[in-house]
Order: C-alpha cells, then sequence, then structure tokens
C-alpha cells in the first residue's frame, strides 16, 4: 500500500505522541506485588517514542512477548505508566482525571483482540451502542436522533440496515460482524485516535481484509490515526503507512512501511520477515525457511533482559560491543525517516560485522500476508 504522504511532503498532523514510554510490572512475592521490596520486576516497554499522525496507520509489530499490547494499553490509559510522557494534541497527561484526561478518553479509542469477549453478551446490540453515544453525549435529541445516530454508526461500519442488527445480541453474529460492532461503538465517541490491538488475529483469514480494509475506509473518511496492533508484519505493508518494529520491550526499527518491509535493516526485522507465513518457502518435510530447522531462539527473559542489545543472544551478526552497550537510534540513508537502533549501522565505528553479515545470516525476506492473501 502507498504511504499516506510523500517523503518530501511535509507530515501530517501530529495527533498523539509518546515519548520514554515506559512499563515495569513488580514481580510478584509471595502472592503480592511490591515493587518498593523487590529489586525484580518485568520490563515489558523501555523508552518507546512514538509518534501517530492524523489520516495515517501506524503498524507497531512484534512477536508475542515484544511489549506491543502493552503500549496500547498505555496508550488508551488502562496501565498506569512507570515513566515516560503522553501527549494529545501537545497537552500532557501525566495526571489522571479533569478535563485534559475526560479529553483524551473520549478522543483515544481502543479496539481489543477479541470482538466477544469486549461486547457484553448479555445485551443487544441496540443496548451497546446507545450507552456509548450516551456516555460521549452524541446520542441525539430525543427517540429520533438516538435512532438517527444509530444508524449513523452501523452504516459507517457497513452493518446495514440497522434493523437486521440493533436487537440481536453479540452471540448473534459472526466474529467479523462483532467486530464491527465494537469499532462502530469506539466510533460513537468521534475519536481522533484508534488503537486496534490485534483486530484481525481472531477473526477467519477470509474476513480479515474485509476488517482492515473497513478501518483504512475509516482512517481515510474520518481523518483518523490508528495504531495497528500486529505480529504479522507482512499485514503492516498492505495495511499501514508507518510501521515500528519492538523487540523484547525496546523499539528496533522503524519507518515508511513499504521501506521496513522490503528493505529491513535491524537482523530481528528481517528475521520476522522471513518467518512470516509463505508457503513458497515451507518444505514438504515442514522445514523453516530455506529448508533450516526453524529454530531461530527464544526471546530474552523480559524479568532480566541481556544488557547491551536485547537481541543480541539470538542474533547472527553480534559484536562484543552489542553485548555491553545499548545501541541508539542511528538514521539510514536509504529513505527519509527510516531508522534502526543496531551498533551494525554506526558509521562511525570501526565495525567487525557489517550489514551483509546480516544478509547472509539471515533468510531474504519476502513479505506475504496471511491477510492479503
Ligand atoms: Fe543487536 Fe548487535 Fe545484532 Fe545489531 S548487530 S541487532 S546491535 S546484536
Amino acid at each position: 500500500m502507498a504511504s499516506n504522504h510523500t517523503p518530501t511532503a511535509p507530515p501530517p498532523e501530529v495527533v498523539l505522541e509518546a515519548r520514554g514510554l515506559t512499563k515495569h510490572f513488580p514481580v510478584p512475592r509471595r502472592g503480592r506485588a511490591i515493587l518498593s521490596r523487590t529489586t525484580q520486576a518485568v520490563h515489558a516497554v523501555d523508552d518507546v517514542d512514538l509518534t501517530l499522525h492524523r489520516g495515517t496507520v501506524t503498524a507497531l509489530v512484534g512477536e508475542s512477548g515484544s511489549g506491543k499490547s502493552t503500549v496500547a494499553r498505555l496508550l488508551a490509559q488502562l496501565h498506569p505508566r512507570t515513566a515516560g510522557d503522553i501527549r494529545l494534541h501537545g497537552v500532557s497527561t501525566t495526571v489522571r482525571g479533569g478535563r485534559p484526561f475526560r479529553t483524551y478518553a473520549r478522543d483515544v479509542q481502543m479496539i481489543f483482540q477479541d470482538p466477544f469477549g469486549s461486547l457484553n453478551p448479555v445485551h443487544t446490540i441496540r443496548y451497546h451502542l446507545t450507552r456509548a453515544l450516551r456516555i460521549h453525549g452524541r446520542a441525539g435529541r430525543g427517540r429520533d436522533g438516538l435512532r438517527q445516530a444509530l444508524d449513523e454508526l452501523l452504516g459507517r461500519v457497513h452493518l446495514t440496515p440497522a434493523d437486521a442488527y440493533l436487537d440481536k445480541y453479540p452471540h448473534e453474529l459472526s466474529g467479523g460482524q462483532r467486530q464491527r460492532v465494537a469499532i462502530a461503538r469506539a466510533l460513537a465517541a468521534d475519536p481522533k485516535v484508534l488503537l486496534a490491538d490485534e483486530p484481525v488475529s481472531m477473526l477467519d483469514v477470509s474476513i480479515r481484509l474485509g476488517i482492515l480494509n473497513l478501518l483504512r475506509d475509516l482512517k481515510e473518511r474520518l481523518d483518523l490515526a490508528i495504531l495497528y496492533i500486529t505480529h504479522d508484519i507482512a499485514s503492516a505493508r498492505y495495511f499501514a503507512d508507518e510501521t515500528v518494529v519492538m523487540y523484547a520491550g525496546r523499539m528496533v526499527e522503524g519507518g515508511d512501511s513499504e521501506t521496513v518491509t522490503q528493505h529491513p535493516a535491524h537482523p530481528y526485522t528481517r528475521l520476522l520477515i522471513a518467518s512470516a507465513p509463505d508457503p513458497d518457502r515451507i518444505t514438504a518435510a515442514g522445514d523453516g525457511p530455506d529448508g533450516d530447522d526453524g529454530d531461530t531462539g527464544e526471546p530474552p527473559s523480559p524479568v532480566a533482559p541481556p544488557a547491551g542489545c536485547r537481541f543480541s543472544p539470538r542474533c547472527p551478526a553480534a559484536m562484543e560491543r552489542c553485548r555491553t552497550d545499548l545501541p541508539p537510534r542511528f538514521d539510514l540513508p536509504d529513505a527519509p525517516g527510516h531508522w534502526t537502533a543496531c551498533w551494525l549501522y554506526d558509521a562511525d565505528a570501526d565495525a567487525d560485522a557489517d550489514a551483509d553479515t546480516v544478509a547472509a545470516a539471515t533468510p531474504t525476506p519476502t513479505a506475504t500476508s496471511e491477510v492479503a492473501s
């Protein structure tokens, strides 16, 4: 998918910014979590910077446990953060409560992975949507105003005619229809930002594309900033304008989706792409890419992540400094805005390995998406 803006055009307006976002969960001891009395914590998210622009989809990609869903929950204010700042339209949300927080709760809406779990099964679709409209003061005047608002909401997610859905219960709808209702409920607030946490991963492959197309359509019609959380980097290429890759709680690469997925720089991004489902690369014996055994190692323990680069225990190009020094972001010359946190791209260093080492040690990426197939 082409980016929403060319690299030379000014980027769209910034809607939501996170700087230094960090979340450490205390390790439970004797059944109680007491951070002040323990030296251990789960390092779920460390020092994440994220910028969401109006009318743009940003994909946050990583394998299970990378911290991407925790980032979404921090942005949704479902978890208190350990450190960092979040700004909506430039206004800090450090303090809970008060008008800025109410504005935030209206403007930033979340769509969850499991549409069935997020809709109370004892209530009808009419109840769920009416309640959301009333909470956000958008239920219209009288019965006619409410009905018009309900029709409009369901029309936006292509569930028409509304009468066919309003009096049904969530279990009477398909998975795709339930996710459309969940999206309609989020739209009831007239949000500026949607945080979509793996919105299609629990749906059949055949209906994933329809939901992603709906979100893209909403992005364009309503000028929404969308954060798309996914483990499927190939779907990020199809759906997102920008892609950020996370590994073990840290951001490791970011940039225009086309560039990140077609010219990945970080060894982990290359591994992620090479591991994406692609029938052409899977041998008849079920081996991994290029006929190897598919064993690419495990992520580190989030309680005791490695010093330096967290990918170093799995990295085929790891150098001595990788195990001691945390790599900063390096801007890459191939495309504006493309960066990676990897010592291989330190132009000032006398590196004992280079990008060619990574290319030789990791399979050539070929992005193929389950949603696009
Ligand atoms: Fe990390 Fe070093 Fe590998 Fe780069 S080369 S990903 S810094 S271990």
